[in-house]
Formats: structure tokens, sequence, C-alpha cells
């Protein structure tokens, strides 16, 4: 028979990353807590019109990297490709904001995008991201920036940038377009094919293209930040001036932008000096037109999402991730018939105490299963034989000492809680 293969571009992730994941999952959720963020968990997939609609349909995502299938009823659907249009989704579904003005949601969650798979973007990824809805305050980009930024520092990562700008709104954005394009028209035929594609409908992705040749033929395009109207431009000063209050670095970048009619003001992004080709952390903005798109009140929000993949590449390559004792505290190993039907109830009553039990499923010698004693990371050993079992004793071992001693059975527990405490 043939064997199967995992799809290209998804990662299985065996135990010994799963662990990293756990971790990672764990630090983002602490400090997601801190920040007071609660979590939301939306399904993996969706109406298709929710993204067509809520991404535009003119982005890479829409246009060709969306997993979409029609089910049964041939209903389109399509696995999330990103967190915000679900989480926003939910929000207007549930009445959210009639509940409270400003609601801080989190999530961790898979996505599927079928790009084209290299080293940090695969089919399958995982993102982080938060979600700042209600609040149309500076103090709120802040908020989820920092929130970013602090993420990355709990875990101790030195080498990230973060490059902020401003988009505009509706009123600045639609001015600043036609002069970007007036600007743009007589150089289209030098951009790449896609930018040609991006110049009517989308013209302010062409600043963000990474094609060498477009790049130096926008090096001297109209800059947005010079056409804000005088709310945005207050906005977006009132954010550096939290930022700098907050001794948050940041560069201004120019070239940062979204295109699409729904984001406003504030975009910003991390990236990483560890990372090669990809070296987008994480990114966001604030949204405040979205809500209405997707059929709910205006809702002024502002959020960001993250790779995990990524952040675990940096985190590998600049050695920040803890060390993992994963085996069990006991490995019991036995000789004899009478010892190996002891064995199985008392790894029970262990387990039930909270101590991490394991032993041998393979019927093999008492020096084989000291082998997988070791093997398995054990802290201790607790080794019965038929001997033992009549003097009501066992023998507890220290695998890293190889220090050992013969204990009374009815105080295993007490003996190991107190090895165990002292030892972690
Ligand atoms: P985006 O939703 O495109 O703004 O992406 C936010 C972050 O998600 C990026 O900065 C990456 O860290 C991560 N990301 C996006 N697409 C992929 C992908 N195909 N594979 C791995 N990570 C990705």
């Amino acid at each position: 028979m043939a064997q199967f293969h995992r799809i290209k571009g998804t990662h299985d992730i065996l135990p010994q990353d799963a662990r990293k994941w756990r971790y990672v999952e764990g630090v983002v959720q602490e400090v997601m807590q801190r920040y007071n963020f609660s979590e939301i968990r939306t399904p993996i997939f969706e109406e298709t019109a929710l993204f067509a609609r809520g991404i535009g349909q003119l982005t890479d995502i829409v246009s060709k990297e969306m997993y979409t299938f029609l089910d049964r009823g041939e209903k389109s659907l399509t696995l999330k490709p990103e967190g915000t249009a679900p989480v926003i989704r939910a929000f207007i579904e549930h009445n959210l904001g009639e509940k409270k003005p400003v609601h801080k949601l989190y999530y961790i969650s898979p996505m599927f995008r079928q790009e084209n798979p290299q080293a940090g973007r695969l089919r399958q990824f995982h993102q982080f991201g938060a979600e700042l809805i209600g609040s149309p305050a500076p103090e709120a980009d802040v908020e989820t920036i920092a929130l970013a930024v602090d993420i990355y520092e709990r875990f101790g990562l030195k080498q990230f940038t973060l490059k902020i700008n401003s988009v505009g709104d509706a009123a600045c954005r639609v001015p600043y377009k036609e002069q970007l394009q007036a600007f743009l028209r007589p150089r289209l035929d030098k951009l790449c094919r896609s930018c040609q594609e991006r110049f009517e409908k989308n013209p302010l992705r062409i600043l963000d293209c990474k094609e060498e040749g477009c790049r130096e033929q926008t090096a001297e395009a109209p800059r947005i930040t010079d056409h804000l109207c005088e709310a945005c431009h207050h906005h977006f000063e009132a954010v550096k001036t939290l930022l700098n209050r907050l001794e948050i670095a940041f560069e201004v970048d120019h070239r940062l932008v979204r295109g699409l009619d729904y984001y406003t003001r504030t975009a910003f992004e991390i990236i990483s000096g560890s990372l090669g080709a990809q070296n987008a952390l994480g990114g966001g903005g604030r949204y405040d037109l979205l809500a209405e798109e997707l059929g709910g009140k205006p809702t002024p929000s502002v959020g960001f999402a993250a790779g995990i993949e990524r952040l675990l590449m940096v985190l590998e390559k600049e050695n920040l991730l803890p060390e993992f004792q994963e085996g069990p505290d006991v490995f019991i190993a036995t000789l004899g018939e009478a010892a190996k039907t002891w064995a199985i109830p008392a790894a029970r009553r262990l387990r039930r105490q909270g101590f991490k039990v394991d032993y041998d499923f393979m019927g093999r010698s008492l020096k084989a299963q000291m082998k997988e004693a070791n093997r398995s990371g054990a802290r201790f050993a607790l080794i019965v034989g038929d001997n033992e079992l009549q003097a009501g004793e066992v023998v507890l071992r220290d695998l890293a000492t190889s220090e050992q001693e013969t204990v009374a059975m009815d105080t295993i527990d007490e003996m190991l809680r107190q090895r165990t405490a002292s030892q972690s």
C-alpha cells in the first residue's frame, strides 16, 4: 500500500515540539490576560462571503489563497484564513456591543491559506491575535501595540522592530489615492504585473511591494502621512506620543499600508532580525469600518495577528526556549507476576495523587525496564519484586544519582511527595 503523507505546507507537531507549543501558548495567554483580554474561539470554517466581504475582493488571500469548498447543501464554506472577520462576525451575532462599550478579545487558532509553502510560509499555520473592539481612542491602538510588544519581550526576544504608519480614513484616503495614482500613472509600465493589477483598486499596496523595480519607482511617491486630515493627523501624533511615553521604540514606515477600505489610521508590523525573507512576526492596525461592512453597527476597533511558527523559529534561533522536563515522576519496574499485578493499581493510585507515572507494557526483563525508565526521563524508579512485595516494601531509586533505598509501601506517596518537591 502506498504510504500517506501530510499535505504540502502543513506540519505534524510531534511530542518534542508540542511542549514548545504549549509553552508558547501559555505565555501568550498569560500576557493577554494581564492586559485583560478574554479568549474567544470561533469555528474553523465560515461562510465564504464573510471573508470575501470582510477581507475585500482584491487581496491575494481572497483572490487565490482561500481553501473554499461546497458542503453537501452546496453552501460555499471557507477554512478561516484570518481571525478578525470571524471575531467581528461573532461580536455582531451575539450582540456583544450591547453589553458593554469595549470588548477585548484574543484567540489562538490555526489558519489556512493556499500559499506557496516555504520557510515561514505554510498552508496551515497558527496565529495568536487580539481585537480591541469599540474604542476609537489612540489609547486603544497603543494598548494593542504594547500588548504585542510585551508578548515578544516576555519571551525574551531582542531583535525585533516595531514599524508604524497611518493609512488615514475614508475622508483623507480618497484624495491621497488619487495623488498616488497620478504619481504612478506615468510609471505604470515599470511596475510588476501584480502592481499593475493593483493600480486601479488597491494602489496603496503598490508601496508595500517587495519587488526591487517597484520599490525604485515608488521611492519618491507622495506619503500618506503628509496628506492626513486633521483628525487622522492628531490620532497618529497621539499614538506616537503614547508609545514614546511607554518607551516603546518604533520606526515610522511610509510603505506600511493596508490597502483595504475598512482599515483606518494606525497600521503596524513587528519584524524580526532573526528571520529570513518572511521576517514579519505579526501585524495589525485599526479597522473602524469593518463591523459595518459585516452588517453590524459602526464599531471602531483595532487589533493584530501574529504567527506562532515564525515566533518558534525565532525562539529556536535565539535560544530562548526553556529546558523541558517531560518524563514521568516515577517509572514502576517489576520482577515477577505478583509484582506486576501490584503495579497497575499502585500506578493508578499514585496518578490519582497527582504523580506522573508510567510502567512497562512489553513484558520485558527488569534490566530492560530499568533501561526504559532511564530513557523515559523519569526522576525515580520504583522497583518491586516478589520478595519486596511480601515484605511490604519497594526500592526507590533516584535515577539521576543512582542512589536507592528501601521504603515501606505505605510511605511511597509521602516519600515521593518530599522528593519531587525538593527537586522541582
Ligand atoms: P497577516 O494575517 O497576513 O497580517 O499575518 C500576520 C502574521 O501571521 C504574519 O506576520 C506571520 O507571522 C503569520 N503568517 C501569515 N501568513 C502565514 C503563513 N502562510 N505561514 C506562516 N505564518 C503566516
